[in-house]
């Protein structure tokens, strides 16, 4: 059995499919043999294409048809006769079989990386795939696809990123297992809404288990069983269906108000990733949208989207949730969110770098086109903007005339929008909290980042597993700037939210009732379990539990304290 972090809630039987990243650097030889360097490269040529043909049959079962016609390009390009004549001649020059294939591939990369037609640009993705397929083949190592995997899959990476997850198919992802990341980190994130089980940061996994292996994800106490007992398998079926069995409890909770335990109301709302994800936000009973983390619409794309797609995805939300409440994060990129196109510089520090905020207000007419097209969709419904990663007034008040002049165009143009349009602000860093009351006198709702706080005020990176034992929101520390922050949007009369992970906390849920909190904003499967615990605490009975709590001294009395009241 190996130990990890809880990142999902759940149990996952099935069989490992281990997806590491191949390393597929060689150095060059002279063969001897020609003849047999080319019977080489065919074979690994007919391994890929029937490797990529089967991929095909099975996405066209699960995605269908049309999607599945993409991966036809593959077969193309490793069909090419003129590339199969460079490449064997190559070897005829005396190249190895993983030079020529290298070679060969790279020049026609080249060649449609720098076309002007964005279709045959497109092309270069597919062309590199092909080169990974069979050089990966010739080097005797294996390539994984994520968005192919046949059903029952357990999924075990280093590092599952934003964009491999987006090739992950739920119906067919048992279980996830990671070497890194933590309770907050992206993959914990998207394994949550998805509602994968998942433990994370299971040290040297990808080494330990095999592809093929049997395996028992438990997402709930963070074990990992590999080639588990048949008693192991019975007690971790019978697991998985108390576990079904809760969550069908909480259907009670369906279509009914927030509310605490003496009925005072709140809001619960969803945090989503793409406009698809409000269908989720709508099937789990959500109250709106309190975090749509745009930044994936935009590591979803190969070039910056347009003002039109932007406003289509912005729009598809505010339709989908009627007329309720969506808070739309403008970009929130740098950190552990790349966009390779951006071509941001590499920096000794990224997490404190040139990011979020700051490089949208530094590249003023990109940022205009997002501030645009959220500002068309708020003709359709309740938007609101929210600022990430703001330390000082200033980026709210350069923020609020950019918005201020995408008006005017606006009006210049013609297009309705939301002329009284909330804009509000994330509070993640250290700054914002302590300036929270003057952030409150120009911002129209506050939504606390507890995943970004708790790692800034603890000086505690939330994906590095040395220092997990500090990145903790049950950290007076912590539990002392929530209540600052709370506080200074109560007095000021605005909205206070909070969309970290630390809002589903079910320990932590009283604390926040106590403060005064008036949004909580989870992962869409969270919603009802929320529910459940929000109407389980009268305002009286959270704040003498706060009160005790807040005069503890370490993490670990605070954390036992609430385990010994929770509901
Ligand atoms: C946060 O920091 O709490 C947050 C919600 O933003 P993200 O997790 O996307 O950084
Ligand atoms: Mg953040």
């Amino acid at each position: 059995m190996f130990e990890g972090i809880n990142a999902s809630d759940g149990y996952g039987i099935g069989v490992a499919q281990v997806a590491v990243a191949p390393d597929l650097s060689f150095t060059p030889t002279a063969p001897t043999d020609l003849a047999a360097e080319k019977e080489r490269y065919a074979q690994a040529l007919q391994k890929f294409i029937d490797q990529t043909n089967a991929q095909i049959e099975r996405m066209t079962r699960t995605v269908g048809k049309e999607s599945a016609a993409i991966m036809g390009a593959h077969i193309e390009f490793a069909e090419d006769d003129g590339i199969k004549e460079t490449i064997n001649s190559s070897i005829d020059s005396g190249m190895c079989a993983e030079q020529a294939v290298s070679e060969a591939y790279d020049m026609y990369f080249n060649m449609f990386s720098n076309m002007e037609d964005e279709l045959f640009r497109e092309r270069a993705a597919d062309v590199a795939d092909v080169k990974t397929g069979i050089l990966a083949d010739l080097l005797g190592k294996e390539v994984v696809d994520l968005s192919s995997l046949p059903e029952h899959s357990i999924v075990v990476v280093h590092e599952l990123t934003p964009s491999m997850t987006a090739d992950i198919d739920k119906k067919n992802v048992a279980g996830i297992i990671t070497e890194t990341g933590g309770r907050t980190s992206h993959s914990a994130i998207i394994a949550r809404a998805l509602e994968i089980p998942a433990v994370l940061s299971v040290k040297d996994v990808t080494k330990t288990i095999k592809t093929g292996d049997m395996v028992i994800v438990d997402g709930s106490r963070g074990r990992v069983i590999d080639d588990p007992s048949d008693a192991e398998l019975t007690k971790y079926r019978t697991k998985a269906s108390v576990f079904a069995s809760e969550k069908a409890a909480l259907e009670s909770y369906r279509g009914k108000d927030t509310v605490t335990g003496d009925g005072d109301k709140v809001l619960l709302v969803a945090n989503i990733g793409n406009p698809d994800d409000a269908n989720a936000a709508v099937e789990h009973d959500a109250e709106g949208v309190g975090l749509f983390r745009s930044e994936f619409l935009f590591m979803d794309a190969s070039e910056l989207p347009s003002e039109d797609q932007q406003f289509a995805a912005y729009q598809k939300v505010a339709l989908r949730m009627k007329n309720q409440p969506v808070i739309i994060r403008t970009l929130d990129v740098g950190g552990d969110k790349n966009i390779p196109y951006l071509h941001l510089q590499k920096e000794d520090n990224p997490f404190m770098g040139f990011r979020a905020v700051r490089y949208c207000l530094n590249n003023a007419d990109q940022y205009k086109v997002q501030l645009t097209a959220l500002l068309r969709a708020s003709a359709f419904g309740d938007i609101k903007i929210m600022l990430p990663l703001v330390t000082c007034l200033d980026e709210v008040r350069q923020a609020r005339a950019l918005v201020a002049e995408c008006m005017e165009d606006l009006d210049q143009r013609g297009i309705a929008y939301n002329k009284d349009i909330e804009i509000g602000t994330m509070i993640e860093t250290p700054a914002a909290s302590l300036i929270a009351d003057n952030l409150a006198e120009e911002c129209d709702f506050f939504s606390i980042g507890t995943n970004d706080l708790i790692g800034y005020t603890m000086c505690a990176d939330r994906g590095n597993d040395r220092v997990a034992y500090l990145y903790d929101v049950y950290q007076p520390a912590v539990l002392r700037s929530l209540k600052r922050i709370i506080s200074a949007g109560n007095e000021k009369g605005i909205m206070v939210g909070m969309c970290g992970e630390a809002a589903a906390d079910p320990l932590l849920i009283p604390v926040l009732i106590s403060f005064g909190l008036n949004e909580f904003s989870v992962n869409p499967p969270s919603i009802l379990r929320t529910r459940r615990i929000i109407s389980a605490w009268t305002k009286a009975e959270a704040d003498a539990l706060t009160e005790k709590v807040m005069c503890l001294k370490t993490a670990a009395e605070v954390k036992a304290a609430l385990q010994a009241a929770a509901r």
